[in-house]
């Protein structure tokens, strides 16, 4: 049975006070909460040391936002695969829309990291996605189609089912417009046939894949009820705790 996971992207928000106090309010959440679902946070890798002290028993999973497809080296700025298996961190964001966007990532770029992140026994959460010109083409199932064969087909079935995907349509991050779920479903079950159509149903089966793009607490439980649907990657809610308690929430 594949993971139902929600997991918060702060992006480059709140400086280190107002950090801890939302790392303290979710453990304090988990803590008296039953949640349907693993709760992952992403904050700025400044801070990832500080969440993994806090959580000492690994109650909420700590994600890089980013991590570079080299190993070591002469790389000003980085963090590498093995810096955050070094402090025990449990993945990285894996070509983001925004690292796209602003650092000119490709699907050979995330590849690389990816190989790298499993190598270190890290869970990649690799993000994909259609803009929104794509999407008016009518470009958006090849688009994801290819941008999953390039970033990801040649990991072995073993390799792949400890990846997750997050599907994230360019235009619906940060813009309040959220794809439909029936859309959202759509690319979903496309991303898992694709994976399907090489690696078999079994190991498709396994892959958690989180939607990613204005989730709300309005609208997710309704996104989350799609049967391709696994959870969600969520920007803006994820830094105030009642919003991203009630998208949580939306697995009950
Ligand atoms: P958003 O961001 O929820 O603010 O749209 C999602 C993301 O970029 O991961």
């Amino acid at each position: 049975m594949r993971k139902n996971i929600v997991a918060g992207n702060w992006k480059m928000n709140k400086n280190v006070i107002e950090a801890q106090q939302l790392m303290f309010q979710l453990l304090e959440y988990k803590k008296n909460n039953t949640s349907n679902c693993e709760i992952w946070i992403a904050p700025p890798s400044l801070y990832l040391m500080m969440a993994k002290d806090l959580y000492e028993n690994n109650e909420i999973g700590v994600f890089s936002q980013d991590m570079s497809e080299h190993e070591s080296g002469a790389y000003t700025g980085e963090i590498s695969a093995d810096m955050l298996e070094s402090i025990d961190a449990d993945g990285a964001l894996i070509g983001h829309s925004e690292r796209r966007q602003y650092h000119g990532e490709t699907d050979s770029h995330c590849n690389r990291k990816i190989k790298l992140a499993l190598d270190k026994g890290l869970i990649p959460v690799y993000c994909n996605g259609e803009t929104l010109e794509q999407r008016k083409a009518g470009q958006h199932l090849e688009v994801v189609k290819n941008q999953t064969e390039v970033a990801l087909f040649t990991l072995s079935a073993e390799e792949i089912k400890k990846v997750v995907i997050a599907y994230e349509p360019v235009w619906a991050i940060g813009t309040g417009e959220t794809a439909s779920p029936e859309q959202a479903q759509e690319i979903h079950a496309h991303i898992r046939n694709t994976i399907a159509n090489k690696y078999g149903k079994e190991v498709a089966d396994e892959i958690s894949i989180l939607y990613g793009g204005s989730v709300k607490p309005e609208n997710a439980k309704e996104i989350f009820s799609q049967p391709d649907i696994d959870g969600g990657l969520i920007g803006g809610a994820a830094l105030k705790i009642a919003d991203f308690a009630q998208i949580i929430e939306g697995f009950n």
